[in-house]
């Protein structure tokens, strides 16, 4: 089985999108595993991103992701990484397919909802620079 991050960003949170996004991978069969509300401290917000830190909107996304609390979660199940991604849609909202979560709310680029990790090196990644070692399993 494998784990993702999952984070609900600030515009999901202030949008009221946590149990929607909560319900949709829990009706897909996923498992969570662990979830906080918290608000990310910008040094971790650009270890986060450190794949985008030469792009012209690092700065931007950076202030986007620490402006409010997000809703940081570990899921666990079969490919998951794959099919959370294939949920949670394409980044442009001109290309994210409705049914996809950001297909049904996201209108913009940048301010898209949700995250996924794209690999099982950036989950890992990802889960260690917010999250605490697991207790769980
Ligand atoms: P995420 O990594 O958040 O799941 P993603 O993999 O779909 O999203 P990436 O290309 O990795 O997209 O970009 C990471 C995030 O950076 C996007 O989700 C979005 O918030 C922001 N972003 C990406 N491209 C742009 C852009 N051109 N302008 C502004 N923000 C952008």
């Amino acid at each position: 089985l494998q784990r993702t991050f999952i984070m609900v960003k600030p515009d999901g949170v202030k949008r009221g999108l946590i149990g929607e996004i909560v319900k949709r991978f829990e009706q897909k069969g996923f498992q969570l595993l662990k979830a906080e509300l918290m608000v990310i401290e910008k040094e971790k917000a650009e270890l986060h991103y450190m794949e985008h830190k030469e792009k012209p909107f690092f700065g931007e996304l950076v202030d986007f992701i620490t402006s409010g609390p997000v809703f940081a979660m570990v899921w666990e199940g079969e490919n998951i990484i794959q099919v959370s991604r294939l949920m949670i849609g394409s980044t442009s909202p001109e290309s994210a397919a409705p049914g996809t979560i950001r297909g049904d709310f996201a209108n913009s680029k940048q301010e898209n909802i949700v995250h996924g990790s794209d690999s099982i090196v950036s989950a890992e990644r990802e889960i260690a620079n917010l999250f605490e070692p697991l207790l769980t399993r």
